[in-house]
């Protein structure tokens, strides 16, 4: 890791007991762990919506009904998920 996965700050090297750093400072840790909830609920409603459209169960409450957009937003999410959760994973 080079940069801050939360803030993209350069990180200090060797500072941290031997592991990888994936965060510049306890903020940005404690933020990207707030931050992996929170996608994962939003990609939990973003399935929930997208499994209804499939079903033809679709009833709008606000998120939206193109599947294609969503589609695309579940895959941003997971990728942004998978990083944050890898670098959790490292740094544990
Ligand atoms: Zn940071």
């Amino acid at each position: 890791m080079e940069n801050c996965l939360k803030c993209g700050n350069p990180l200090e090297a060797g500072a941290d007991k031997g592991r990888p750093k994936a965060y510049c400072s306890t903020a940005c840790r404690r933020s990207a762990e707030m931050e992996i909830r929170r996608v994962d609920q939003q990609l939990a409603a973003l399935e929930n919506n997208a499994q209804a459209i499939r079903l033809g169960r679709w009833v709008d409450l606000g998120g939206g009904s193109d599947a294609e957009m969503i589609a695309a937003e579940i895959k941003r999410l997971e990728a942004r998920l998978k990083m944050l959760l890898s670098a959790a994973v490292d740094a544990t």
